[in-house]
């Protein structure tokens, strides 16, 4: 029997598995720094909730990965989540894997519903944001909803496990060789092949593991910018269109490329913590539980060369600069008062129109935080937004700072995404490649097609 390692339950670890059992000629171990899904609640809030306070952080560790929490809004095109074309080869059987991908979701127990405007109301959307220089991206999309998700993750763990894949949590690797892996514990694990798919959580390990072992790397971009929080009215009559809608934008002074980016509908603001001072925000959206608020992460896509190619270094110096002057929490301000160049405060943001759905946060004054050219581009993204969205750009619009994007190192890899270190195999978020639930599965599958054209 062939031995394979997955490090990472996430999405990219759990589809390629999927994909993996089908031969029964494998041993396969899914290993996990994280928990099990049932040891996945955060402690200190009852519900599904992000928290700040977990150590180890189960908001992206464990079964389910990063996306165990999410809204589990399945984007279903192969232009969104990272280039998932090139990486399957063409648009057909990009097309033919998100399929497989959504079916088995469904068959887990997500929602049958999809999103998918009409041909007439993407026409009309596209001709409407096109008139005020704005380009808006048409998806089809899957609600599995944040309360959901981990009843689906579970249903696919299960089975996994009933076709003889073996899970081994709450166990974090250390080092990895050409045929072994070492966990932190120092114990040793031979393989056959394996697939590393560490998210962006492990991203930072998995590329200086990449260069220990002479496998190359390379920086992406980085997007940064912050999370929108407007009176879901505002989005109703978009969202209603387009559960996810997705803009994008140049802007006039750098003309820098900017695009709206997870869009929940009535959901809530989150943190997401990757160490003490390097805390940004995100969004999620239940499918029972829901705010009067939609948010959105408006984001700017920046690419560094010399002498500082390395995105994630900066947009880290970004995140401490927010977390600093935040008292180790994101930032806060009215658009009001930044159009007044004044700080935000708790005593002038209760009476605010809106109220922001995370609280843990400082009121104060994001233009302090974020690089000038950044802060410059998000107003006026915003402003024109306002064109196509009315009311988007009020003065009692909330942002919050940062929401960052980071971008793991592009690990370089065959079409099947083997390194070249023999039979060592990459995907999902970690290693450069993807953005996205649908898109790291998509990744995972591609490597199981790779480790299984090998073994035959
Ligand atoms: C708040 C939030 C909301 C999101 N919402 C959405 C959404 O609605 N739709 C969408 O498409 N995407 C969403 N995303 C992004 C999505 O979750 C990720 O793109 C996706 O989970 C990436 O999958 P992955 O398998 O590459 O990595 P991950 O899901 O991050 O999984 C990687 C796993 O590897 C494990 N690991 C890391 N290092 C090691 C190590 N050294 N040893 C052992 N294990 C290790 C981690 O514990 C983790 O469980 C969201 C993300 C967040 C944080």
């Amino acid at each position: 029997m062939q031995k394979i390692i997955i490090i990472g339950a996430g999405s990219a670890g759990l589809f390629a598995a999927y994909k993996l059992m089908e031969n029964k000629q494998l041993e396969i171990k899914v290993i996990d720094k994280g928990p099990p899904v049932k040891n996945r609640h955060c402690e200190l809030q009852k519900d599904y909730r992000y928290c700040s306070n977990c150590e180890p952080c189960r908001t992206l560790s464990g079964v389910g990965g990063a996306g165990l929490f999410s809204s589990g809004l399945l984007n279903l095109n192969p232009n969104i989540g990272g280039e998932l074309s090139n990486l399957a080869g063409d648009e057909q059987k990009a097309l033919e894997l998100i399929n497989y991908i959504d079916n088995v979701f469904v068959v887990n127990g997500a929602p049958k519903n999809i999103y998918q405007a009409s041909q007439s109301q993407v026409k009309e959307l596209q001709n409407k944001a096109n008139s005020v220089g704005i380009h808006f991206i048409p998806i089809t999309q899957r609600h599995i909803g944040t309360e959901n998700a981990p009843k689906v993750i579970s249903a696919i763990q299960k089975k996994l496990e009933n076709n003889g894949v073996e899970f081994l949590l709450n166990t974090e690797v250390d080092t990895i060789r050409p045929n072994k892996i070492i966990t932190t514990k120092g114990k040793e694990i031979k393989y056959d092949f394996c697939l590393v798919a560490p998210g962006r959580s492990g991203m930072t390990w998995l590329s200086e593991q990449m260069s220990e072992i002479g496998v190359e790397t390379r920086y992406e971009p980085l997007d940064v910018g912050v999370r929108v929080e407007v009176p879901s009215t505002v989005m109703e009559p978009i969202c209603s269109i387009a559960r996810d809608p997705k803009f994008h934008i140049f802007t006039p002074t750098y003309d820098d490329f900017v695009r709206t980016f997870c869009v929940n509908h009535q959901g809530f603001v989150v943190q997401e913590v990757y160490g003490e001072r390097n805390i940004t925000t995100n969004g999620h959206s239940f499918l029972s539980e829901r705010s009067n608020n939609t948010n959105f992460a408006l984001l700017v896509k920046i690419s560094l060369t010399e002498p500082l190619e390395d995105t994630t270094a900066y947009g880290e110096t970004i995140s401490f600069n927010c977390a600093t002057l935040g008292g180790g929490k994101p930032l806060i301000q009215r658009l009001g008062d930044i159009r007044k160049n004044r700080r935000s405060k708790w005593s002038k943001l209760k009476n605010n129109f809106i109220q922001p759905t995370l609280k843990n946060v400082t009121p104060g004054d994001i233009s302090m935080a974020l690089p000038h050219r950044i802060f410059i581009d998000i107003i006026e993204a915003l402003e024109k937004l306002d064109k196509l969205i009315p009311g988007v750009a009020n003065n009692s619009t909330l942002l919050y700072a940062p929401e960052i994007k980071y971008s793991a190192k592009r690990v370089i890899t065959n079409q099947f995404l083997e390194t070249s270190v023999n039979n060592l195999f990459v995907a999902g978020d970690g290693a450069g490649l993807t953005r996205g639930i649908v898109a790291a599965a998509l990744s995972g599958l591609i490597a199981a097609e790779g480790i299984l054209k090998k073994c035959n």
